[in-house]
């Protein structure tokens, strides 16, 4: 069977399929990934929030692995998240807070996937939408 080199866990936001899908291909990666798109990426795998979408996740991680023999785990949150905004608890909401909901989400999963999946690579980025059309690596 093909190797593929891995899957991707991105956001529903319409603002951002094109960012990602140009990112990958600059990345030289168009056709050698899995997909999987959730409302807030890492947030929505991992905040208790979204309990409910967690093993929807590793399901199909686990899926990709065996099927597609990826060997890595490519997550990519955005800001100005709708996602980041439903997990916040506080009444106030800024760009400070969202990114302490972003990190904390990859912390999350970085956490798990070394538990349930330690061979797996995983990259971890936080796209900045609005202001800097750039990636902020952790
Ligand atoms: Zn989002």
């Amino acid at each position: 069977m093909k190797k593929y080199e891995a899957m991707v866990l991105s956001c529903i936001d319409p603002r951002f399929q094109a960012k990602v899908f140009n990112h990958l291909k600059r990345k030289k990666l168009t056709g050698k990934y899995s997909s999987f798109t959730i409302a807030g990426a890492a947030i929505g795998v991992t905040h208790k929030k979204f309990k409910k979408w967690h093993s929807t996740f590793w399901d199909n991680l686990e899926t990709s692995i065996k099927l597609h023999k990826i060997s890595k785990l490519i997550v990519l949150n955005h800001k100005d998240c709708g996602a980041a905004k439903i997990a916040n608890k506080k009444k106030q909401f800024n760009s400070l807070i969202e990114n302490k909901i972003h990190k904390e989400s990859f912390i999350n999963l970085k956490k798990k996937l070394k538990k349930k999946h330690p061979n797996l690579k995983v990259s971890l980025k936080l796209y900045q939408c609005r202001l800097i059309l750039n990636f902020l690596i952790f």
